[in-house]
C-alpha cells in the first residue's frame, strides 16, 4: 500500500504510534516513545518512496530493543544506572535500518541489561504477554515480542546472548531468528556476553524476518568480530519445498522438564512435516545438557567484564559518597538491579585467580566441545530440530522467586550461542491455548538456507492460531 501511495508513511506511522499508546499501559512493551523522532523517519521515508529509492521495508514501522544504541533518544537497557543516557550515536543495525527507511516506532522493554526470561527484570516495569496479560512474554527482549504480538509494530528488533530472541518470540506466538554470530555488527549493542551477543528480527512470518535480517546485516569495520560477508540475502527464502529434507533430533532437546503439551505440540508439528517428506534423524548431543551450566560460568563472566564501564562517571546518574571508590561503590550498588549484581559477582568469581581454571576455563573447554558436536551433526543434516522453550508462557511472578526455574527455561536455546549457530524460533501449535515455538538450527553462516527451511516448515504446518487482541480488523 505504501508503494501503491494508497497509503503515506505518516499514516501508517501514525496508525501503530496510536496503537503503541493505547497499549502503554496494557502491554508494558515500550519504554520510550517519541512521536516527534518516529514522524520525521517517517518523512524521510516517505521521501524515499516519492524519489524512487525505497527498498522492500520502506516506510515499515519497527521497534527497537532498549539496549540497542539511537542517537538523540534513550537507550537505558531498563537499568537505572543508564537513567536520562542518550547515546550520540545510532548503532550499526539502526543506521541500517534509517538507511533502509525503516521507521522506529519507540524503544522497548527488556529484563535489564538483557539479562533474564521473562521481563520481570526491567527496573521500570515488567512487559506483559499479548495473549493473556496476566503472563510473561518471555525474555529478555519481552517488550520486543509483546510489540509485535499485540500488533503496535509489524516488525522489531531483539537481542540474543542465550535466547532472548527465540524464547519471547515462541512464548508470544512470533517468528524470532538468530542469526549467525558475526553477520549482524554489534557496533552500539550495549555488550552483556560480547562471545554470545546477536541482534536479530522479530515478525510474523519467516519472510518478514528474514527482509528485516537483510535490512540490518553485513560487514562492519567498527565491530572485530564481524564476518567479511555479504548481507543476509532474502530473496530466495520463498522457495522450494520441505520433501526430502534430512533434520536431526538430538534426544536431549526433548527432555529436562519440559511441558507435556509443548512436547505434544513439537511433536504434531513433526508428524506434519514427516508427512510432508522430512526424514528426522535421531541423534544424541550429550553436552546439550550441560549447556545452561556453561553458559551461566561464561555470560556472567564476560558481563563482569563489560559492565565494568556502569560507575557513575562515564554514564548515566551518580550516587556522590566519599572519594572516588565511594561513589563508584554506591553507585553500582544502589542502580544496578539485583540479578545484574549477583551475575557481576558470579562473573568475577569464576574469572578470579585460582577459580578461573576450575570454572571459566572447563566451561571454554565444553563450549567447545558442544560446539563440535553440534557443528558434526549439521554436516550431515539441513538443521537440528526441537521445541525453543520447555515452557508456555507463565503467570507473572510465577517464577521470579526460582532462579533456576527461570535459568532452566534457555535450555533449549543456549546451545546454538554456544556455537554462532543461526537459530530460528516459529509458532508451532498451542498448548491449553498458549503458543508454543519450533525451533530450528542452522549451519555456521547458512542463515539464508536456514530461512528458507524455516519458510518451508511455514508452509507445510499452514496458518497458526492469533491472540484476541479485540480488533476489528
Ligand atoms: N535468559 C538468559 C539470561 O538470562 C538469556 C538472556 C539473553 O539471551 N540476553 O541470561
Amino acid at each position: 500500500m505504501l508503494r501503491d501511495r494508497k497509503v503515506s508513511a505518516r499514516e501508517v506511522a501514525t496508525a501503530f504510534l496510536d496503537r503503541a499508546e493505547s497499549t502503554r499501559e496494557l502491554y508494558g512493551a515500550y519504554l520510550h516513545i517519541d512521536r516527534e523522532w518516529t514522524l520525521s523517519q517517517a518523512d524521510a521515508a516517505q521521501a524515499k518512496l516519492d524519489n524512487g529509492t525505497a527498498g522492500p521495508l520502506t516506510g515499515v514501522p519497527v521497534a527497537i530493543k532498549d539496549n540497542i544504541s539511537t542517537a538523540g533518544q534513550p537507550t537505558t537497557c531498563a537499568s537505572k544506572i543508564l537513567d536520562g543516557y542518550i547515546p550520540p550515536y545510532d548503532a550499526t543495525s539502526m543506521a541500517k535500518l534509517k538507511e533502509a527507511g525503516l521507521v522506529a516506532v519507540g524503544k522497548t522493554n527488556l529484563d535489564e541489561f538483557a539479562m533474564g526470561a521473562s521481563n520481570e527484570n526491567s527496573s521500570a516495569f515488567p512487559a506483559k504477554n499479548p495473549w493473556d496479560i496476566s503472563r510473561v512474554p518471555g525474555g529478555s527482549s519481552g517488550g520486543s515480542a509483546a510489540a509485535v504480538a499485540g500488533r503496535t509494530a509489524p516488525v522489531s528488533l531483539g537481542s540474543d546472548t542465550g535466547g532472548s530472541i527465540r524464547q519471547p518470540a515462541a512464548l508470544c506466538g512470533i517468528v524470532g531468528f538468530k542469526p549467525t554470530y558475526g553477520r549482524v555488527s554489534r557496533y552500539g549493542l550495549v555488550a552483556f556476553g560480547s562471545s554470545l551477543d546477536q541482534i536479530g528480527p522479530m515478525a510474523h512470518t519467516v519472510s518478514d524476518a528474514a527482509l528485516l535480517a537483510q535490512a540490518i546485516s553485513g560487514y562492519d569495520d567498527r565491530d572485530a568480530t564481524s564476518l567479511q560477508m555479504p548481507s543476509i540475502d532474502a530473496s530466495r527464502v520463498q522457495e522450494g519445498s520441505i520433501k526430502g529434507k534430512r533434520i536431526a533430533v538430538p534426544k536431549e532437546l526433548f527432555a529436562q522438564g519440559a511441558e507435556p503439551g509443548v512436547l505434544e505440540a513439537v511433536h504434531r508439528a513433526m508428524d506434519q512435516l514427516r508427512a510432508a517428506g522430512v526424514e528426522f534423524v535421531e541423534v544424541s548431543v550429550p553436552e546439550i545438557e550441560l549447556g545452561v551450566t556453561t553458559y551461566y560460568i561464561i555470560a556472567p563472566a564476560e558481563a563482569s567484564s563489560n559492565l565494568a564501564r556502569f560507575d557513575g562517571i562515564r554514564y548515566g546518574p551518580r550516587m556522590e559518597a566519599t572519594g572516588h571508590v565511594g561513589t563508584v561503590a554506591a553507585t553500582r550498588g544502589q542502580l544496578f538491579g539485583h540479578e545484574v549484581k549477583a551475575r557481576i559477582m558470579i562473573g568475577t568469581y569464576v574469572l578470579s585467580a585460582g577459580y578461573y581454571d576450575a570454572f571459566y576455563l572447563r566451561a571454554q573447554q565444553l563450549r567447545g566441545k558442544m560446539a563440535a558436536h553440534l557443528d558434526e551433526v549439521l554436516q550431515g543434516c539441513d538443521a537440528i530440530i526441537g521445541p525453543t522453550s520447555p515452557v508456555v508462557a507463565f503467570p507473572l511472578g510465577g517464577l521470579s522467586q526460582d532462579p533456576m526455574a527461570m535459568k532452566l527455561v534457555d535450555y533449549c536455546t543456549i546451545p546454538a550461542n554456544m556455537g554462532g549457530f543461526p537459530a530460528i524460533s516459529m509458532p508451532c501449535g498451542l498448548s491449553e491455548g498458549l503458543p508454543v515455538g519450533l525451533q530450528l538450527m542452522g549451519r555456521v553462516t547458512e542463515d539464508e538456507a536456514l530461512l528458507q527451511l524455516a519458510w518451508q516448515v511455514e508452509q507445510a504446518l499452514g496458518p497458526q492460531a492469533q491472540p484476541n487482541l479485540g480488533l476489528t480488523q
